[in-house]
């Protein structure tokens, strides 16, 4: 069996320059956390808001924890002080909450927030659809969204399928739908740049897609015990 650190290699060495690694550590115990981070890893992603607060009292400070689970409203403030980037946000009341409890919280750097698009068939995934997102865009309320929010890209997840041109169809899609935001609302904004999108079954064709950000757990940290 190969150790977390040689999944991490093994991943990293099929990573284009540009192209960031989001370990997924959900489900996984603290101590499977830290090795990946004697092997240099430092960008975390969990999905259950408690797990994130926990782990993050057991590993170093300079650890970058994503949110990436579906977000309620009532959980935000056991993480707004710290969490760098809230990856699945699929409304304007939960980014303006946000807002208002990195306001309340006086965080002094903005959480950054992907707008989470769904794209894949299934029915049970959250998420904007372009059109709702593209709504939600040219309405403009979120520009009075509090400074302390700054929209940093789109996530998405593809479909759970074995047909790979249909997953590369929606990650094409998603990439479409962010150079548009970026053209349309973001021109002028270095900071609106990600594109979070490809898991461990999916992620080279999310990379040649245009991905900036690949989400893996079960490559790195094995099957989760749920
Ligand atoms: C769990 C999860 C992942 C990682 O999935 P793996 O198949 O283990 O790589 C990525 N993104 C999201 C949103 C997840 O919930």
């Amino acid at each position: 069996m190969m150790s977390v650190a040689e999944n991490l290699r093994a991943v990293r060495a099929t990573l284009p320059r540009g192209v960031r690694l989001l370990a997924v550590s959900k489900f996984h115990p603290a101590g499977v956390l830290q090795e990946a981070y004697d092997a240099g890893q430092r960008l975390f992603g969990e999905s259950r808001v408690q797990e994130l607060a926990a782990k993050r009292e057991l590993l170093p400070a300079d650890v970058e924890w994503h949110f990436i689970g579906h977000l309620q409203t009532n959980k935000i403030k056991y993480m707004i002080p710290f969490v760098h980037t809230i990856h699945a946000v699929d409304s304007l009341k939960l980014l303006s909450e946000i807002g208002r409890q990195a306001e309340k919280a006086g965080r002094t750097e903005p959480v950054r927030v992907l707008l989470q698009l769904h794209v894949a068939r299934e029915e049970t995934k959250f998420g904007f659809t372009p059109d709702e997102c593209r709504a939600m865009l040219e309405g403009g309320a979120w520009r009075s969204v509090s400074p302390l929010v700054r929209l940093a890209g789109v996530m998405a997840m593809a479909s759970n399928v074995d047909d790979t041109a249909q997953i590369r169809a929606e990650f094409r899609e998603v990439a479409a739908f962010f150079r548009e935001a970026k053209s349309r609302f973001f021109a002028g904004d270095a900071e609106f740049r990600e594109i979070s999108m490809g898991m461990s079954h999916d992620y080279p064709i999310a990379v040649e897609e245009g991905s900036t950000m690949v989400r893996v757990g079960t490559r790195i940290f094995g099957e989760r015990a749920y």
